[in-house]
């Protein structure tokens, strides 16, 4: 059984619709998917009805950026997503990039580039995120692909980073539990954090109440996952798989790793924890 935890739409910063991102699992052989975009929830509804027409179990997620030294991001899987409580915290999480969107749009000018508001809005996204910046970079023909565009001008330590304000790790955990979703530690590895800190840090998830990690991420490769497997089973977490896709050029949803058998017992843990809707 074929399954994905964590798929970006144009509802934060993917290239496919939620219809056509549904589409795109289905013709993959999912049997599960989770939407679960940036720091919002605008394409569930849609992504919802497209998974009933498509005959694909479906998760409402979102992917929550918490604060903790740069990034740290936190899942939530089966979430109440009409709830007000999520609604409140995600507004607040928009009007902070909002304020992020217009220092960096400064930034890029004051460094001589020709960027106006319009570049960085398609009409159809939902959140501003430096993804939209970066492909706006692209089209201007600053940079060669958006890969550049971060290291040149977006990332932390490039010529124009912006923080952005964000949640507290407890309250992001906290907004999760309470609109009755379970919650996972995204990418732990791609945060490059020393091992006695990544321990650490998961310990203070866990008794936050952070039931998974995401063990199982393609970019980071196949040691990453055995590393991450072992932690998953230190702290007693569900190790979770997720493409983390966002558009066709950077891989597809559902990427198997094929030295794994990625556990059978996660689609109990999903119908334990009653996440598909
Ligand atoms: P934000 O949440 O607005 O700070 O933007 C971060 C987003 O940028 C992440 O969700 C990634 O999808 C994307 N991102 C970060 N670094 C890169 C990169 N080197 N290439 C492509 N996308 C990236
Ligand atoms: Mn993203
Ligand atoms: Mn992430
Ligand atoms: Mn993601």
């Amino acid at each position: 059984m074929k399954y994905d935890l964590h798929l970006h739409s144009t509802a934060s910063d993917g290239s496919l619709t939620p219809t056509e991102l549904v589409k795109l699992c289905k013709s993959c052989d999912l049997s599960v998917m989770a939407l679960t975009d940036h720091d919002n929830v605008s394409g569930i509804k849609e992504g919802l009805e497209e998974a009933k027409r498509q005959g694909i179990e479906f998760i409402p997620g979102v992917e929550l950026s918490a604060k903790y030294q740069g990034e740290l991001h936190i899942l939530g899987l089966g979430i109440d997503w009409q709830s007000k409580e999520l609604h409140d915290f995600l507004n607040l999480q928009q009007e902070r990039r909002e304020v992020r969107s217009k220092k960096l749009l400064d930034k890029l000018q004051q460094a001589g580039i020709a960027i106006e508001e319009k570049d960085v809005r398609t009409g159809t996204q939902e959140i501003s995120s430096r993804t939209h910046f970066a492909i706006a970079l692209v089209k201007l023909g600053i940079v060669k692909d958006v890969d550049e565009a971060f290291k040149r001008y977006l990332n932390i330590g490039a010529r124009c980073y912006v923080p952005r304000e964000k949640a507290s790790l407890e309250s992001c955990v906290e907004v999760i539990k309470a609109t009755g979703g379970m919650a996972v530690w995204a990418h732990p590895y791609k945060m490059g954090l020393p091992d006695y800190q990544m321990e650490a840090l998961g310990q203070r998830l866990k008794e936050l109440g952070v039931k998974g990690l995401e063990a199982y991420y393609p970019r980071n490769g196949v040691n990453a996952a055995r590393k991450m497997v072992a932690l998953a089973e230190r702290l007693d977490m569900v190790p979770t798989y997720g493409s983390d896709f966002h558009s066709k050029d950077r891989g597809i949803p559902g990427r198997e790793f094929y030295e794994f058998d990625i556990p059978e017992n996660i689609y109990r843990i999903i119908k334990e924890f009653n996440l598909t809707k």
